[in-house]
């Protein structure tokens, strides 16, 4: 949703061309919505989402920590405020002298998901904790990241033999149910995996103690989504279910879920037309598409709500595409979109849910469009 002070902000200022205004105050009630819904979570906002250092600033200030994915992540976060102990080095692909580099700065956590990664981290993070990611289906996420990380369970197991043997800490599992996840089940699947690591280890005399419960909190698009409350309780239930007394440290990472619903973009209308004179479904070309920001439309996964001055009219299904001479710039086709008859070129239109996964989405200059533009307000 716009706030007041976004329809304020663009209505003063009138920025021309397509940009992203990210309202602050909605980032503050996120991050409260999440310490009230798992009050025993330590949260690591995920930096990928939106790192504007007033976001990274405003989230250090209130005692966040944060998930990194690469050394430039790390000094962002630094940058903001937050000391090294507030930092991990989430990803599980990273160079040993990037390792080296996150550990001369102070970074003491690292993910990894291999034996492979282990050892990379033994020597160029001596004595480090480490937490070792487990796989999941995606089963119910809008953007999965599932295959690409982690490892099943009883490769874990042996990851984190490794890394104790290796003189690591090897200090818990990790898991990530997927992006846009609205299934709140994901998580029981993902916790029972994660204690499965935990009671083969501590056959052996290891004891883990920590579960980083990953991100995946949900951001209100067209559908409408539990709230952080539902979730928290959930993953609360999930957690005695499988833990019982002996409740691990927890972490989440939520990025999507806190900048989501902050941000909205501003867009123009460049083109309204049609392929042939007897066509129903007309072409609307924003001056914003795939390779402007909005990459996570990508197999249309992501469907935004649009919002324009001509709403309540009669609507009639659009392809909506982006102002890119590259073909595959089109935002929705398969399922069209459906938008105002009488919506007119020049027309402004406001894409909502826009906080997270655009800025650093947009592309440095193709066809010679600028970056994503972004203020934070
Ligand atoms: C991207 C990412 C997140 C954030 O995921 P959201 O679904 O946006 O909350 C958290 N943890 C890791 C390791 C990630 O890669």
């Amino acid at each position: 949703m716009a706030t007041q002070r976004i329809l304020d902000f663009l209505a003063t200022r009138r920025p021309s061309g397509p940009c992203l205004v990210v309202d602050l105050d909605v980032v503050r009630d996120n991050f409260r919505a999440f310490e009230k819904a798992l009050p025993d979570s330590k949260i690591y906002y995920a930096v990928k989402a939106n790192p504007a250092p007033e976001i990274l600033r405003l989230l250090a200030g209130m005692g966040s920590s944060f998930d990194t994915a690469s050394v430039t992540e790390i000094e962002m976060a630094m940058d903001a405020g937050a000391p090294a102990e507030r930092i991990s080095f989430g990803n599980t692909i990273k160079k040993e002298r990037d390792i080296a580099r996150a550990f001369e700065l102070g970074i003491r956590l690292f993910a990894v998901d291999s034996a492979e990664e282990v050892e990379k981290v033994a020597r160029a993070a001596p004595g480090a904790r480490v937490f070792c990611r487990v796989l999941t289906d995606g089963e119910g996420a809008e953007w999965p990241l599932s295959r690409k990380f982690g490892c099943v369970p009883a490769m874990a197991v042996d990851v984190l033999r490794l890394a104790k043997s290796l003189g690591l800490d090897a200090y818990g599992v990790s898991f990530h149910v997927g992006s846009q996840q609205t299934d709140l089940t994901a998580w029981d699947r993902a916790l029972a995996d994660a204690k499965m690591v935990f009671a083969k280890l501590a056959e052996e005399g290891i004891m883990l103690g920590m579960v980083n419960m990953g991100g995946g909190f949900p951001t209100r698009y067209l559908k409408d989504v539990p709230a952080a409350q539902a979730y928290g309780q959930a993953i609360f239930d999930y957690l005695s279910k499988h833990f019982g007394n002996s409740l691990p440290e927890t972490i989440i990472e939520p990025g999507r879920g806190m900048v989501g619903n902050a941000g909205v973009i501003k867009s123009e209308v460049v083109l309204i037309s049609k392929k042939a004179d007897n066509d129903n479904v007309r072409w609307v070309f924003l001056d914003i598409g795939k390779f402007g920001g909005l990459a996570e439309t990508m197999d249309e996964a992501i469907r935004y709500p649009i919002v324009t001055d001509r709403d309540g009219g009669e609507v009639a299904p659009c392809v909506l595409a982006g102002p890119t001479c590259d073909s595959a710039d089109v935002m929705y086709e398969k399922t069209p979109y459906p938008l105002p008859v009488s919506l007119t070129i020049g027309d402004e239109v406001l894409i909502e849910g826009t906080g997270a996964y655009t800025t650093t989405y947009s592309s440095v200059a193709f066809n010679g469009f600028e970056p994503l533009r972004s203020y934070v307000i």
